[in-house]
């Protein structure tokens, strides 16, 4: 890889990219199907990303005609390689073995080690005979929805296409590597006033906060509304602040420690709540919920911006649903990705249907969302939230704050990228934007 990081600095022509031999094997972050049993019995937060997550040298896959080989820069830590790396709720080989059944391309993806990562930021280094319009030498970030545009199921909205992927959760080659295998249409332009690692850490989470709340198919926020944002400095509450503020609405951010409040005031968030500060217990225990403490949390809310919320953005899941659906205003919507704390989720339903509430769905985001997601960075619009970076070695250390909650924003890590900093081509639009404004959450 070492003549291919030349050429990336060098910033070569594609005629010298072609001339680089890609390489029979490269250094890889994966799990491994025998240790799928090794934290059985044990309770979630026990189970230890860095024993489960290796560092390896992995065969290149053969590259198929509408794919290419990216060199990655750098990469960054998704919730989803937490779940993989505890195995939870499922071990995620039963994805790559369905995958394995599709086609011949597919069978590639079904072995007994797991390349995970679904964010990268990197070069083209070879593209397959069938894609038109990236090269060798493109300065790429990679988004992870993972479609099969063959299918007639993906022409509509392609997340609702039947085998719709996860890039690196749901395949195999993913971004926590030196090198990846991704489909053309999975590529985007690197937003250039960035560093390696700062354009790596959006496209996944950055992404799916713009279809939450700005896409039609999302809750398609309007000037005005609040918006209460559960985990407001984590990895989709850090872009859907940005998002509300961008788009005219009040964001009412929740977060656990008296810094992330203040870091969520230097975002330009004014209403906050510090969850821990206020101590509520949705659960008086595991089975009954308590609806004194919705109402103390629509009080809190009320008593900040004076109405409830139009929208809540929701993923915590078990633990905060029953108080999302209540304190959302009559009409509004609670819209939900994920269920970080539990997916049996219960909720009183006369609070839905007696006013008029609505629980939307979401997940990751179409190609064009995520497009436009990416434009919104390159325009220096929406910032990135990296707030750390780790090398490739300590991928596991990296994957353990996040599943312990130690983060801010997103962790980055360096793949091919031998330090921080590189990588910053447009420094007139940086200078613009301003350092202090790009890095609010390396700084905190
Ligand atoms: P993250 O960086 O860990 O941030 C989540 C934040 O939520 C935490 O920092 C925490 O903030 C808050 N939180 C966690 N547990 C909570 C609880 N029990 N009650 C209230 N708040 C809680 O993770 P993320 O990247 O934002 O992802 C969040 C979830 O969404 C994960 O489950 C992930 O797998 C999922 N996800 C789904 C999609 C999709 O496409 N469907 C895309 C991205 C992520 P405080 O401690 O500050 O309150």
């Amino acid at each position: 890889m070492k003549d291919f990081l030349a050429a990336i600095e060098s910033q070569a022509t594609p005629q010298d990219f072609e001339s680089i031999e890609i390489p029979d094997s490269y250094r890889a972050i994966v799990v491994r199907e025998s240790d799928v049993a090794m934290f059985d019995s044990m309770a979630s937060n026990a189970k230890d990303p860095r024993k489960s997550l290796h560092l390896q040298e992995v065969a290149t896959p053969e590259l198929a005609p509408d794919e290419a080989y990216i060199g990655v820069m750098a990469s960054a830590i998704n919730f989803n390689t937490v779940w993989t790396s505890i195995f939870e709720p499922l071990p995620t080989f039963g994805f790559l073995k369905r995958l394995g059944k599709e086609s011949k391309w597919g069978a590639r993806h079904d072995l007994d080690y797991h390349i995970v990562g679904s964010d990268a930021s990197g070069v083209v280094l070879r593209v397959g005979s069938a894609v038109r319009n990236w090269k060798p030498g493109d300065r790429v970030v990679i988004h992870c929805n993972y479609v099969d545009d063959q299918d007639p199921s993906s022409h509509d909205d392609s997340m609702l296409a039947t085998n719709q992927r996860i890039w690196g959760f749901e395949s195999n080659f993913g971004g926590l590597a030196e090198m990846a295998l991704v489909k053309a249409n999975q590529l985007m332009p690197k937003p250039e006033h960035l560093t390696w690692e700062e354009a790596a850490c959006n496209a996944l989470c950055n992404s799916t906060s713009y279809r939450m709340l700005v896409s039609h198919n999302g809750a398609a926020m309007k000037q005005g509304d609040i918006v209460l944002i559960w985990g407001a400095t984590g990895g989709l509450g850090g872009y859907a602040v940005q998002y509300v503020l961008n788009g005219g609405g009040i964001p009412v951010g929740v977060v656990s420690s008296h810094d992330k409040a203040k870091l969520l005031n230097a975002l330009g968030c004014e209403y906050v709540i510090d969850r821990n500060e206020a101590q509520y217990k949705f659960w008086k225990d595991e089975n009954t919920q308590d609806e004194s403490e919705w109402r103390r949390l629509g009080k809190d809310i009320r008593s900040l911006v004076g109405e409830d919320p139009d929208i809540v953005f929701e993923h915590p899941g078990r633990q905060t649903m029953g108080a999302s659906v209540f304190a959302a205003k009559r009409g509004g919507t609670v819209i939900t990705c994920a269920a970080t704390s539990g997916y049996m989720i219960e909720y009183d339903n006369r609070h839905l249907w007696m006013k008029l509430k609505s629980i939307k769905s979401s997940h990751f985001a179409n190609y064009k969302e995520a497009w436009e997601a990416n434009r919104l960075i390159g325009r220096g619009a929406i910032q990135p939230i990296l707030s750390a970076v780790f090398p490739l070695e300590k991928t596991g250390e990296a994957a353990y704050q996040v599943h312990h909650n130690l983060h801010e924003g997103k962790i980055g890590v360096l793949c091919l990228a031998p330090r921080e900093g590189l990588g910053i081509l447009d420094t007139n639009l940086r200078n613009k934007i301003g350092e202090d404004k790009i890095t609010t959450f390396r700084r905190q």
